[in-house]
C-alpha cells in the first residue's frame, strides 16, 4: 500500500485529492495546523464522507521540525504540498505571513523531504497567478512570469525552489501550474463561491444584493475534481517536470455571474452592486492557459464544462442554505 502525505488536506484541493488517493488504495496522511475550532477544521473531509479514512498529523508549514517529525513517521511515497495562504486579496494585508507559509513553507517541505524522504515524489501547488501581468495571450510552461501580488511572488519562490531541488538534488519534484479551479468546496471568499452562495441566499429570500469588485476580470476556470487528477498523474511519470493545467477557455466574472443567476431563475442586474472595497491594489486582468503539454504527456484534459461547474456549485449552495449548513 502506497502512502501519501498531503499538506493543505483541509482545503478544497486537499479534500478532493485525499478522496482520489483513497479510491486508488493509498494510505492518506494529512498535515493539519492546530486550531481552537478543531470541530470545524475537517468540514470538507466530512462533506466528502472521508474524514475517518485519513490519518491527520498536527504540524505547521512554518515549523520545519513538525514536517521532519511527520515525514519520519509517515515514510511517504508521495508528498503533495497544497498548504498555503491561498487568497490573493489577503496577501496584501498579510504579505509577510504569506511569504512565510506560501513561499518558505514550500522550501521547508522540500528541505524536510530532502533530509527524511529524498526518494519520495514531490508535488508543489504552483499557480497561474505567477503569470500575473501576462506576457503572452495564452500562458504555457515557457511563458515568462510577472506576479502581481505578494501571493504570486511567494508562489514563484516555491516554484523555483521546486525546480532547483529537482536540478540540484535529483529529487522527483514536479510543479503544477494550475489555473483557477473551483467546486462546491471552494472557500467562500473566492469570487465563484461568493457568487453561487450569494445566488442561493437571494433565491431563498435571505439577501437582496451581492456586492462584487472588478466584474471585467477574466479567469480560466475548471473543476477541482479534474485538477487533482492531474496532480496525481504528474507524480506517476518517470521523470519529474512542470505542467500547466487549465481548460484553455477564459470567462469574465460578469459572465460567470450571469450563468449562476440565470440558472437560479434570477436577473443579475436586479441584485449586483459594485463595491470598490473588493478592487485590488494590482489586478490580474486576464488568465488563459495552454494545457497542450499536459494533454500530450499526461493524457489529461479538463472534463467538466463551466456550465456544469456553475450548476453543481449553485445546487450545493441552495442545499446548504436551505439546511442552514455552513462551509
Ligand atoms: P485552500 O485555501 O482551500 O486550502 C489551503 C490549505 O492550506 C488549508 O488546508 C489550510 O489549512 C492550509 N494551511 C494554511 N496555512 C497553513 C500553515 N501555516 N500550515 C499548514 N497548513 C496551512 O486552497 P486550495 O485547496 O484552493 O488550493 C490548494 C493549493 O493550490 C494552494 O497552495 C493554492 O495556493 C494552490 N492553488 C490553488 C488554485 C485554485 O484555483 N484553487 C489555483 C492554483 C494554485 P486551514 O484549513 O487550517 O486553513
Ligand atoms: P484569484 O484569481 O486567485 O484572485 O481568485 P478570486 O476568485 O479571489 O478572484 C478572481 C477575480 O475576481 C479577481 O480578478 C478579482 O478581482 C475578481 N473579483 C471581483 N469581485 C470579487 C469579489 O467580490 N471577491 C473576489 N474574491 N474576487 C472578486
Amino acid at each position: 500500500m502506497k502512502s501519501a502525505l498531503i499538506t493543505g488536506v483541509t482545503g478544497q484541493d486537499g479534500a478532493y485529492l485525499a478522496q482520489l488517493l483513497l479510491t486508488k488504495g493509498y494510505h492518506v496522511h494529512g498535515l493539519v495546523r492546530r486550531s481552537a475550532s478543531a470541530d470545524v477544521v475537517d468540514t470538507r473531509l466530512k462533506w466528502l464522507g472521508i474524514a475517518d479514512k485519513i490519518t491527520l498529523h498536527d504540524g505547521n508549514l512554518t515549523d520545519i521540525t513538525s514536517l521532519i517529525r511527520i515525514m519520519q513517521s509517515v515514510k511517504p511515497d508521495e508528498i503533495y504540498n497544497l498548504g498555503a495562504q491561498s487568497f490573493v486579496k489577503s496577501s496584501w494585508q498579510q504579505p509577510i505571513l504569506t511569504g512565510q507559509v506560501t513561499g518558505i513553507g514550500a522550501a521547508n517541505m522540500l528541505e524536510a523531504a530532502r533530509i527524511v524522504a529524498p526518494g519520495a515524489r514531490f508535488y508543489q501547488a504552483s499557480t497561474s497567478e505567477m503569470f500575473g501581468l501576462i506576457q503572452a495571450e495564452r500562458q504555457s510552461e515557457t511563458t515568462p512570469f510577472y506576479p502581481r501580488s505578494p501571493y504570486g511572488v511567494a508562489k514563484l519562490y516555491g516554484h523555483w525552489m521546486t525546480v532547483n531541488y529537482r536540478e540540484s538534488f535529483n529529487m522527483h519534484a514536479s510543479s503544477g501550474i494550475l489555473f483557477n479551479h473551483e467546486s462546491p468546496l471552494r472557500g467562500i471568499e473566492f469570487v465563484t463561491r461568493k457568487i453561487t452562495n450569494g445566488v442561493a441566499r437571494i433565491k431563498l429570500g435571505l439577501e437582496e444584493t451581492l456586492a462584487l469588485g472588478n466584474m471585467d476580470a477574466k479567469r480560466d476556470w475548471g473543476h477541482a475534481r479534474d485538477y487533482v487528477e492531474a496532480m496525481w498523474l504528474m507524480l506517476q511519470q518517470e521523470t519529474p517536470d512542470d505542467y500547466v493545467i487549465a481548460t484553455g477557455q477564459t470567462t469574465s466574472v460578469r459572465d460567470f455571474c450571469k450563468l449562476a443567476f440565470e440558472y437560479a431563475g434570477l436577473n443579475m442586474e436586479d441584485h449586483i452592486v459594485i463595491d470598490p472595497a473588493y478592487f485590488r491594489p494590482a489586478e490580474v486582468e486576464v488568465l488563459l492557459g495552454e494545457p497542450a503539454k499536459a494533454n500530450k504527456k499526461l493524457g489529461w484534459k479538463a472534463s467538466t464544462t463551466l456550465e456544469e461547474l456553475v450548476r453543481e456549485m449553485v445546487d450545493a449552495d441552495l442545499d446548504r442554505v436551505r439546511q442552514g449548513l455552513r462551509l
